[in-house]
């Protein structure tokens, strides 16, 4: 096909799986479907001489179509369908009172850190599947139909800012009906070293939108990227208000800032949430200490195991000091503010989906199957 022109030869690496993703793109029978998580998007633009933290999605999806990847869609889509399912878990533990506090499942580096370190609070963790697994199973099942697959092999594809997501499309629970749902997980500095070599100059291409029907999240969706992102995005989630002064009561709550531990409180209906964000595992550590003794309790309590979260994550370029840390971070919160949909459950595509494509199938696509 197209992309044989500018296919490597010879840039074979062990660690990574560019070489297959180049042969699928390459071949007529395989549809390859991308995934791009938030984080992603802040963290190319800078490695082609564009501005730190930059949100250089459009360019992303133009470079990938180019590729020859035949759909480029949004995590942050995958992001909104976890708010959905962990606010839902989050007030029925409150209801019963059982399993608090409940532990965010998105970052697999902390799921299998707590298997190792803390079996005992392996129940306390979300059920939920990260959004990219909740995305890679609601995609396998939307390909299923030969309309849409239009006979052809489909390659599921994640590019992630996450060496530990290379690792998680592996586990048993990522599998549906046996199956894995993610094939590859690229990590931001693989697909970097992929757009260098097809020679295109990515700081001069036009801007493409993400393709549909999965190619819009909302501003909770993106925001997910940095530590703080699901507890703030839960947290609108549970509001009902939608308007600047909501937003802004839940963005003051004490949920941001690049501390490596943050608590805040928020009032839900008759009762206050408490919550806890923290990021890195030593900080994880730090704070399952003291809720062990009793001296601090959580309804809620998100880890991230990178410090300020996915926008620094081990698959990202490493050279990145202080002022492109805070430049990430920035990116994926102005991308929030131009962002009209700043919930999940406001997203449109999210609604459609629950009303066709999932029903009845919430458990089986969106939860860890644990068996
Ligand atoms: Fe991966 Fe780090 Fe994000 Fe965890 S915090 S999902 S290890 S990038």
């Amino acid at each position: 096909g197209q992309c044989r022109a500018v296919c490597p030869t010879g840039a074979i690496s062990i660690n990574t799986n560019i070489e297959v993703i180049w042969e699928a793109l390459a071949d007529k029978n395989v549809k390859v479907i991308a995934q791009i998580a938030p984080a992603v998007r802040v963290a190319v633009g800078d490695a082609f001489g564009l501005a730190r933290g930059e949100n250089v999605m459009g360019k992303i999806v133009n470079v990938m179509h180019r590729m020859g990847f035949d759909e480029v869609y949004d995590t942050a889509y995958g992001a909104d369908l976890t708010v959905m399912e962990e606010s839902k878990e989050l007030l029925e533990r409150l209801t019963s009172g059982e399993k608090l506090p409940l532990f965010t499942s998105c970052c697999p580096a902390w799921v299998s850190y707590c298997e190792s370190h803390y079996p005992e609070l392996v129940d306390h963790i979300s059920t939920c599947r990260s959004p990219m697994q909740m995305f890679g199973a609601v995609m396998q099942e939307y390909y299923k139909e030969p309309k849409k697959n239009g006979g052809k092999q489909i390659l599921s594809v994640a590019v992630m800012p996450c060496t530990a997501k290379k690792a998680e499309i592996l586990r048993g629970e990522s599998k549906t009906d046996g199956k894995q749902d993610v094939d590859y997980v690229l990590t931001t500095t693989e697909l970097i070293t992929m757009i260098k070599k097809t020679g295109i100059r990515f700081e001069n291409l036009d801007i493409e939108s993400s393709d549909m029907p999965f190619g819009i999240g909302s501003g909770a969706g993106i925001i997910f990227g940095n530590t703080g992102g699901v507890t703030e995005a839960v947290l609108r989630r549970l509001t009902d208000g939608h308007n600047r002064s909501d937003m802004d009561r839940i963005r003051h709550s004490g949920v941001r800032g690049e501390e490596g531990i943050k608590e805040l409180t928020f009032p839900y209906k008759d009762r206050e949430i408490r919550a806890a964000v923290v990021s890195g595992l030593g900080n994880a550590d730090e704070l399952i200490k003291r809720i062990k003794s009793g001296e601090a309790e959580y309804d809620f309590v998100e880890v991230m195991a990178c410090h300020r979260g996915c926008v620094m994550g081990g698959g990202q370029p490493v050279q990145a000091g202080p002022r492109t840390r805070a430049a990430r971070a920035k990116g994926l919160y102005d991308t929030d503010i131009n962002t009209q949909i700043k919930k999940s459950n406001e997203n449109p595509l999210t609604v459609t989906l629950y009303n066709t494509l999932l029903k009845g199938k919430e458990h089986k696509l969106l939860h860890r199957n644990m068996e």
